[in-house]
């Protein structure tokens, strides 16, 4: 049997500030070494002062996971030396006095299966490296340090996932939760990194580090099962060690041996008082929670969508927000229809969400016009289009391409008699086939730009060919 268990490492993007001083959380577009103080880069007599919007966001994520979440905080010293940690050791959390980091055993389904959670911790992230250099031997590396001190929260799965597609599934799930909470942006570069463990047959376990991406993760995981299967089958010992996924070759190669905890010399971090969080606080942490995924999709099977439309919708925190916004009692499952069925693959990416000039206003006029025969089911999706290219009122759009819908009888009867005359064989073959009806109902769509009434072509055809 196959166990695996993930460490996630996610960082706290949409925070103002970093972990332990007033620099910005967000480091990405500043020049390197540019978002830097005294703290972060760990200067002779600077002190740490805690961020507590960072404790009240990862008690967040702690609550969502359904973890427990202490009644006091700790933080310790991890000490190793590596250049992108400019202070020697790292300000984590560590549950050696009893649990005292930031949440402790979780659960979570995925795909009607319990993942448990073993251990959340805030901690700061280390600086970044940066190699460059044509070959080997002229390579050099750069240090940034403009990440060091980034509010990190470490995710410690058991090892639950008995694949690499509950893996996915679980790491698609996690950063839907953490983009709807609010927290960070998992589609920032390196906001979520993710390292597996894994262990076949009960053998040794083998960590994976060094994965850049979660799509590398399944294919590093899916290589390091193989790779045990086959030695398993040989009768040759896996080893308990560390390997690294190596990007170029898309193999796992021997590391390092692991470090235990004792090497790291962990102890209390005296700069930073125990922090207590008493009931109060976390009454009011949890009432402050965003709606979860699974109660908004509850909430909108509720208003007659489809499941499985709701499920796409409540885990897309822009979409869910637009349709928020713009929907009513009557006008829900239209709206919703739009969303994923045009607008999603419109706004596909987060740069193309930035530009997009669609606001939630554009989408009940749109369902309106659907709803009142202005303008047919085609249409709105050009029209649509449009407001996210121009955001431009929907009435103005609808005249100015001259999207109006086509339900004068006499106009219809006359595009369909060209047609019947163009398509002879299709009209005969109706006798024998019904459903070539739909051919020529999509000739009619393709004449008017998607504008004719779909009931008022329908019947019309039925009419001519009786
Ligand atoms: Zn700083």
């Amino acid at each position: 049997m196959t166990k695996i268990g993930l460490e996630i490492h996610c960082q706290l993007t949409n925070l103002e500030s970093k972990l332990f001083c007033s620099c910005k959380a967000n480091y990405r577009g500043f020049e390197p070494n540019a978002n830097i103080c005294p703290v972060c880069i760990g200067l002779p007599g600077s002190l740490p002062r805690l961020n507590k919007k960072a404790v009240e966001k990862a008690t967040m994520i702690a609550m969502s996971l359904n973890c427990n979440t202490p009644d006091k905080l700790a933080f310790f010293r991890k000490n190793y030396f590596y250049p992108d940690l400019p202070k020697n050791f790292q300000i984590t959390q560590l549950n050696v006095y009893g649990e005292h980091s930031i949440g402790q055993n979780g659960t979570i389904l995925v795909d009607d299966k319990e993942i448990r959670i073993r251990r959340i911790q805030l901690e700061e992230d280390p600086g970044r490296l940066i190699y460059e250099g044509i070959s080997e031997k002229t390579q050099i590396t750069l240090v940034d340090y403009n990440r060091a001190g980034t509010p990190l929260v470490e995710i410690v799965t058991e090892p639950d996932f008995e694949n690499e597609r509950q893996v996915r599934l679980f790491l698609n799930i996690l950063s839907d939760l953490l983009d709807n909470l609010d927290v960070s942006n998992p589609s920032l570069e390196g906001a979520m990194r993710a390292d597996g463990n894994i262990s076949i047959e009960g053998g040794n376990k083998v960590e994976i580090k060094n994965v850049n991406s979660f799509h590398d993760l399944e294919k590093a995981l899916h290589f390091e099962i193989t790779r045990q299967e086959s030695l398993i089958s040989r009768d040759i010992p896996i080893e308990q060690e560390t390997r690294h996924w190596d990007d170029k070759r898309k193999i796992t190669v021997s590391a390092r041996i692991k470090e235990g905890e004792e090497d790291y010399r962990y102890f209390l971090e005296g700069d930073i008082p125990w922090i207590t969080i008493d009931s109060q606080t976390l009454n009011k942490l949890k009432a402050d929670m965003p709606e979860s995924i699974s109660s908004k999709k509850e909430r909108y099977i509720t208003k007659q969508i489809p499941a499985q439309v709701a499920e796409v919708l409540s885990s897309d925190k822009f979409c869910s927000d637009l349709f928020e916004l713009a929907h009513n009692e009557s006008n829900a499952i239209v709206i919703a229809n739009l969303i994923t069925t045009d607008l999603m693959g419109l706004v596909d990416t987060d740069e193309k969400r930035e530009k997009s000039k669609l606001t939630h206003q554009h989408l009940t006029d749109l369902a309106n016009s659907i709803e009142t025969k202005e303008i047919t089911r085609t249409s709105a999706k050009t029209a649509l289009q449009e407001c996210v290219a121009t955001g431009l009122p929907v009435s103005e759009i609808i005249s100015t391409l001259d999207l109006g819908h086509i339900s004068d009888e006499s106009e219809l009867n006359k595009i369909i008699d060209e047609i019947f005359i163009q398509e002879p064989n299709t009209v005969e073959q109706t006798k024998t086939n019904p459903e070539t009806i739909n051919y020529l109902i999509g000739k009619v769509m393709e004449k008017t730009k998607g504008k004719a009434d779909p009931t008022l072509t329908l019947n019309i055809i039925n009419k001519k060919l009786s």
